[in-house]
């Protein structure tokens, strides 16, 4: 089957056309600046990539713009619609309606518009990537596939928040965690490395990119995350500040006179990394800062480091012991030092790491030492083809 993937943002789609018998991606890209003016990013596998500026006053240009990229003559990898078998929407919030991903009818768009308040800037961009699908492909089966879902084993003492309990009653107020895709699909393929079941094993998987979180897996379920009711919650992250002190954000807003959607900005876009260092959100620039005597980098990445130690130290606990860990995402597979810090000083629990592995970048590789009693991975996610892989599923 052909699975088209579709992960759409208010200004923004990305798509990857995956064969799923072959689980190669036949070609993919990026709609960006959809509503401003356009541009299209678009890479067939083995053939060069280009970029094309492209009217795209709303998301139904934009997602013709992707139709004509896949079905033209030279650089495109079909010749008509109908080959395209299934596409698989990436939802961000699937509030406690969506424990799994689902066949997309009508009913269930209405209860992702009802999941809008949870999600504000994400799901109406993500409904709105559903209609024009559904407008230019009427008769192609469409999936959802939720950032949420796998978070809703979680039990109700690691989601419910010290509030009072009207609020998790009235507004559904309570800790739903994201990057579920990604979580479920490194934790499987982990079990898969030491040679487990995912129900017969406890795995941490630390997703560590721009934004990041970290999630106990117990017995191939999602049993506490640190995200919580929206992304900025857990970790300090590329711009967003991760758990703080609630009572902070009056204190800020006297002393200097900002309103609530102010310091949420703040909080969101300003904050992590990018807050600590001054220099930058992303770590290959913190990295450099670092190399070069910056004092403030080396302060961000080493609050990062100890968040993810924490974090790891707290889940093992929770679940009353770890058998592996796996480091994800753009940080996670590709920063061996962050990787050391988090890891240095957690032999007391059974984790030794082999600094030479650690040096590995971007690929499946076993980071621990043989004797480590805890075996420490990296294993590349890979939403797109999860998200494919849930299409499938639910289409055949
Ligand atoms: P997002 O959360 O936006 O999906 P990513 O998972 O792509 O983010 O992670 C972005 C972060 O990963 C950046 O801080 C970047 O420095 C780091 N990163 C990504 N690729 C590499 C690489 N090849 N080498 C070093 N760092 C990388």
């Amino acid at each position: 089957m052909k699975v088209l993937v579709i992960n759409c943002g208010s200004s923004s789609l990305k798509y990857q056309l995956i064969d799923s018998d072959t689980e190669e991606v036949l070609a993919k890209g990026l709609c960006e600046r959809i509503t401003i003016d356009g541009r299209l990013t678009h890479s067939t596998t083995g053939k060069d990539k280009y970029t094309i500026d492209a009217d795209m006053p709303d998301h139904n240009a934009a997602v013709k713009y992707v139709l004509n990229a896949l079905l033209d003559k030279e650089t495109g990898v079909i010749s008509s619609l109908d080959e395209i078998d299934a596409v698989g929407h990436r939802i961000v919030h699937g509030g406690e309606k969506f424990a799994k991903s689902t066949m997309i009818t009508d009913e269930v768009m209405q209860a992702i518009e009802e999941c809008n308040d949870l999600a504000p800037l994400h799901n109406p961009a993500n409904l709105i990537g559903i209609r024009a699908c559904k407008s230019l492909m009427p008769d192609v089966p469409m999936v959802a596939v939720f950032d949420t879902a796998f978070h809703q084993t979680m039990p109700d003492k690691a989601y419910i928040y010290g509030l009072p309990y009207e609020y998790y009653v009235n507004y559904k107020i309570r800790k739903y965690g994201f990057h579920g895709t990604s979580h479920s699909f490194v934790s499987k393929r982990l079990a898969e490395l030491i040679g487990k079941k995912p129900e017969d094993c406890n795995v941490i998987v630390c997703h560590l990119g721009n934004g990041s979180s970290i999630t106990a897996v117990k017995g191939g379920k999602s049993v506490d995350t640190t995200m919580g009711l929206t992304p900025l919650a857990g970790l300090p992250m590329g711009t967003r500040t991760g758990d703080i002190d609630p009572a902070i954000i009056e204190f800020i807003a006297g002393k200097e006179d900002k309103t609530v959607e102010e310091i949420n900005q703040i909080l969101n876009k300003k904050s992590g990394m990018l807050g600590l260092s001054g220099v930058s959100s992303d770590f290959r620039d913190l990295d450099k800062g670092i190399s070069e005597g910056n004092d403030r980098c080396r302060l961000a990445v080493d609050v990062f480091a100890y968040h993810v130690k924490k974090f790891i130290g707290s889940y093992a606990a929770a679940m009353g012991g770890v058998d592996a860990i796996a480091f994800t995402a753009g940080v996670g597979e590709n920063n061996p030092y962050v990787r050391k810090l988090a890891t240095e000083g957690l032999e007391f629990m059974g984790i030794k790491l082999d600094e030479k592995a650690n040096e590995t970048r971007g690929e499946e590789m076993k980071i621990s030492t043989e004797d480590s009693k805890v075996s420490v991975w990296i294993v590349p996610t890979n939403e797109e083809l999860a998200i494919a892989r849930e299409t499938v599923a639910l289409v055949k």
